[in-house]
């Protein structure tokens, strides 16, 4: 099951599960529309791999298994991306 992580990694924008705008890797590495195409160019700083749209969860999914809460902020990895 997909985590479904609250945030962008680079920007720490919100991320809601159940709205579209987020990209993930194959860890689940998780980054806003933004930062996925304009700064990471598709691929995710952590492991190389390619970012893809999040599926969205329904409300009533949320309610039987709710998205992870903890925050994960690396902005550090982004900017490795941006400078190479
Ligand atoms: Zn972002
Ligand atoms: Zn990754």
């Amino acid at each position: 099951m997909l985590e479904l992580r609250p945030n962008c990694e680079c920007c720490n924008r919100d991320l809601p599960p159940d709205r579209t705008g987020a990209y993930i890797c194959s860890f689940e590495c998780t980054f806003c529309a933004d930062c996925a195409r304009e700064h990471l160019h598709g691929r995710c700083p952590n492991c190389g791999g390619e970012l893809l749209p999040r599926p969205q969860r329904s409300a009533a999914a949320l309610a039987r298994h709710p998205a992870a809460t903890q925050r994960i902020h690396n902005p550090q990895g982004c900017n490795k991306v941006l400078s190479a």
